[in-house]
């Protein structure tokens, strides 16, 4: 299987590997130089355009920072110079106008196309082990869980087009709020003199346990792996959460649904971006909800 892999950053990077990992041949561009070093050093085959990575593809990747990225490399490059045979997915977090607008471009041109967002951060873009949520013509899904394989470990078809960054969105909204409550609970159990171990044992048998708090506990010590325990670096940046949140703001508004408690995390997350900790990752706001920024570098 030819793979055209568009897109080496943090996420695309490790996803290239993969492919090229599973014996595909992945001829892959992205605009920095250093990004297609070390795809080459991956065993992908580097190209001098997206137009010459997607010329004989049979299955094109995209993985781009947003929307406006994502619109203009389809309509520019990939559209006009891809085989129509080819299997287009876009792996990117971007809006869902805009997944279903480059969706039926693509369409209209007798491209099979599927946005196909991911849950679970660098390491498991590296490690092969990312969750899928895939918007696509139901007769196309096989060969887009094929063509995804090598970079999963789970492959899920939320609906059509569009329905994978709905997922997407959805998902992430549940997170940034969920992060909140947990950062608020150990900053008031702080402030009650309650043990944070203690309260981290009692609150994951009980039933304020989640994700936020039982695999990646804002509050140093608990969960050994989590980026609270090396100064909130790596992991999910803010920035990125901030961008998820103003999605589902966007959404939110464009289908006439109440989220008001996603426009609360979004306003906190902005405030925590502001301050200058868009890099850091998005646990570490439960530092400013403590009123101890000083502890965060
Ligand atoms: P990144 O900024 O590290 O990578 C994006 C890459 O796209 C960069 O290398 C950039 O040079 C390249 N690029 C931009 N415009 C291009 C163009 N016209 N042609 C070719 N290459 C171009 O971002 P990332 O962290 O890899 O994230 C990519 C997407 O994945 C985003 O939509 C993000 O929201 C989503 N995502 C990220 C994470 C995460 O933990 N980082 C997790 C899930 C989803």
């Amino acid at each position: 299987m030819r793979i055209a892999f568009i897109g080496l950053g943090n996420m695309g990077g490790g996803m290239a590997a993969n492919q090229a990992k599973a014996g595909r041949q992945v001829a892959a561009f992205d605009l920095s130089a250093q990004a297609l070093d070390r795809a080459k050093a991956a065993g992908c085959a580097p190209a001098a355009s997206v137009a010459q990575a997607v010329q004989d593809a049979d299955v094109v990747v995209t993985m781009l920072p947003a929307g406006p990225h994502v619109r203009t490399v389809y309509a520019e490059q990939i559209l006009p110079h891809a085989p129509t045979s080819a299997l287009l997915i876009d792996s990117s977090t971007i809006d869902v106008e805009s997944a279903r607008i480059v969706g039926a471009q693509a369409r209209e041109l007798g491209f099979s196309f599927a946005d196909a967002p991911v849950s679970g951060g660098t390491a498991a873009a590296d490690a092969g082990t990312l969750a899928f949520m895939v918007g696509c013509d139901e007769a196309d899904f096989a060969q887009v869980e094929s063509a995804i394989q090598p970079m999963a470990r789970a492959v899920i078809r939320a609906g059509d087009h569009g329905a994978g960054q709905a997922a997407k969105i959805c998902n992430n909204m549940v997170l940034g709020i969920s992060m909140l409550g947990v950062c608020e609970a150990f900053a008031l159990a702080e402030k009650l003199g309650l043990d944070a171990e203690r309260f981290f044992e009692i609150a994951t048998q009980s039933s304020g346990q989640c994700w936020s708090l039982s695999t990646y506990c804002p509050w140093p010590g608990p969960v050994a792996t989590a980026p609270s325990n090396r100064g909130y670096e790596g992991g999910f940046a803010t920035a990125m959460m901030l961008k998820d949140l103003k999605l589902a703001q966007q959404a939110a508004a464009s289908a006439g649904a109440a989220a008001p408690m996603g426009a609360q995390a979004e306003g906190l997350y902005a405030l925590f971006d502001r301050l200058g900790y868009g890099t850091k990752d998005f646990s570490g706001i439960v530092q400013m909800l403590r009123g101890r920024l000083d502890e965060l570098a």
